[in-house]
C-alpha cells in the first residue's frame, strides 16, 4: 500500500514533454536530457521535415497535440525567427513553454511570449544553456568577491564546421555570429553583477548575408568597468569560446570551452565536460511545478543594442 501510493506521487511529478522543430540541438541536447530525468518524460515532437529515429514525430504542433493531450509543456527548437508563432500557439493550447536561445528574433517578440504566457498562467522559460555551465557560478563567486578592472570575451568558431545547412542563420533575425555569441553574453549578465551597455560594435556583413559574420564589440558596465568582445564565424584550426577577467590587483581568470574550463593565474581549478541542458531541465521542471516562470532577456538586449549602435562594414559574401 505504501509502496503503491509512493510511485503514484512520482508519477504525478513526471512532465509530460512534446519537442517542436527536430533540428540537431533538439536531437542533440533537448531527447538525451529529458530521458535522462526521471521526473520528465518524452512524448512526441514535431517538425515540417525531420524524423529523427526513435521520435514519435508529426508535421505541426496542433496535430502532435492532437494525437497527445497528454502532453503538458512544448520545447521550442525552432530558428528564432519562427519562435513567436510557435511560442503563441503552445501557450493558447495551455501548455508551459521552454524556449532555445535566443527566446525570440527581437525584445518585442520575446516580450509578447513572457506577457502572453503570464496572462495564460503558464510557465516560460528563456532557456540560456550557457549559464548552467560547470564553471559559471565558480567565476561568478570569484568576480564578486574582488574588484574587476576588464573581461574580454573571444567567441571564434568555424561556421562551416558547427552550422553546416542552417541557411537561417544568416537570414534577418537569425543574429550571424551571435547565434553563437549570444551563448558568451549569457555567462557575462550571470557572472557581472551591474548593467552591461553596448559603447560600440563593428559588424562585419557579408554582401549576401543579412547578419553579421564578425563582430569587434566594446561594452561597459553602469559602473564602467570595461568589457570587449571578439566574434568569428570564420575561425578555422584552434576553436575558442573563452572569457578573460583580470582584476584589479592583476590576477587573472580565464573561463574557457564554453564555461567548462577555469583557469586562476595559470592554474587549473576545473575541466569537466559539458552537463549544460540537464541543470537547464531541472530548472525548467521546478518552474512548472513552483507555477512560475524566467524570462531573462538582458542577453538579447545587448544584442539588439549591438545592432542599434553599430557600424555595419561590408564583408566578402559567405559561400558555404
Ligand atoms: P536546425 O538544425 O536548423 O534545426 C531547426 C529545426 O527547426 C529544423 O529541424 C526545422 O525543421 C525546424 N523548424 C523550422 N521552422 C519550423 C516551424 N515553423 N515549425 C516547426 N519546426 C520548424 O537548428 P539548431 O541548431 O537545432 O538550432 C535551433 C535553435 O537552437 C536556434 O535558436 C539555436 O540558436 C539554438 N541552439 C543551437 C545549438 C547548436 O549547437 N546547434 C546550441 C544551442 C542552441 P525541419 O528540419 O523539419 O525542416
Amino acid at each position: 500500500m505504501f509502496g503503491f501510493g509512493k510511485s503514484k506521487v512520482q508519477k504525478k511529478n513526471v512532465l509530460k514533454i512534446g519537442l517542436i522543430g527536430l533540428g540537431k540541438i533538439a536531437v542533440d541536447q533537448h531527447v538525451p536530457s529529458i530521458r535522462s530525468n526521471p521526473n520528465l518524460e518524452l512524448v512526441a515532437g514535431a517538425s515540417p521535415g525531420s524524423r529523427p529515429e526513435g521520435i514519435k514525430a508529426y508535421n505541426t504542433l496542433a496535430e502532435m497535440l492532437k494525437a497527445h493531450p497528454e502532453i503538458e509543456a512544448v520545447a521550442v527548437c525552432t530558428p528564432p525567427q519562427v519562435r513567436l508563432k510557435v511560442a503563441r500557439e503552445v501557450i493558447e493550447a495551455g501548455r508551459h513553454v521552454f524556449l532555445e536561445k535566443p527566446p525570440a528574433a527581437t525584445i518585442g517578440e520575446a516580450e509578447l511570449i513572457r506577457d502572453l504566457a503570464a496572462a495564460k498562467g503558464v510557465s516560460a522559460l528563456a532557456s540560456w544553456h550557457s549559464r548552467y555551465a560547470p564553471a559559471v557560478e565558480a567565476t561568478r563567486k570569484w568576480m564578486g568577491e574582488r574588484p574587476i578592472k576588464s573581461v574580454h570575451i573571444v567567441w571564434k568558431e568555424n561556421v562551416r564546421q558547427w552550422h553546416p545547412g542552417q541557411t537561417w542563420i544568416f537570414e534577418a533575425g537569425g543574429m550571424g555570429v551571435f547565434d553563437p555569441g549570444i551563448n558568451s553574453l549569457s555567462i557575462l549578465t550571470r557572472i557581472v553583477r551591474d548593467t552591461v551597455l553596448v559603447k560600440k560594435a563593428d559588424l562585419h556583413i557579408p554582401s549576401n548575408c543579412d547578419a553579421p559574420i564578425q563582430v569587434e564589440m566594446d561594452m561597459q558596465t553602469d559602473k564602467g568597468m570595461a568589457i570587449r568582445a571578439d566574434y568569428d564565424f570564420l575561425q578555422t584550426g584552434v576553436q575558442t569560446w573563452s572569457i578573460f577577467v583580470e582584476s584589479e590587483a592583476g590576477e587573472k581568470l580565464t573561463l574557457s570551452m564554453g564555461g567548462t574550463e577555469l583557469e586562476i593565474d595559470g592554474k587549473t581549478i576545473m575541466k569537466e565536460k559539458e552537463a549544460e541542458y540537464s541543470g537547464l531541465y531541472a530548472h525548467f521542471h521546478d518552474l512548472v511545478k513552483s507555477g512560475t516562470s524566467d524570462v531573462d532577456l538582458s542577453p538579447l538586449r545587448i544584442v539588439a543594442d549591438a545592432f542599434m549602435v553599430g557600424k555595419r562594414i561590408e564583408a566578402p559574401s559567405y559561400i558555404e
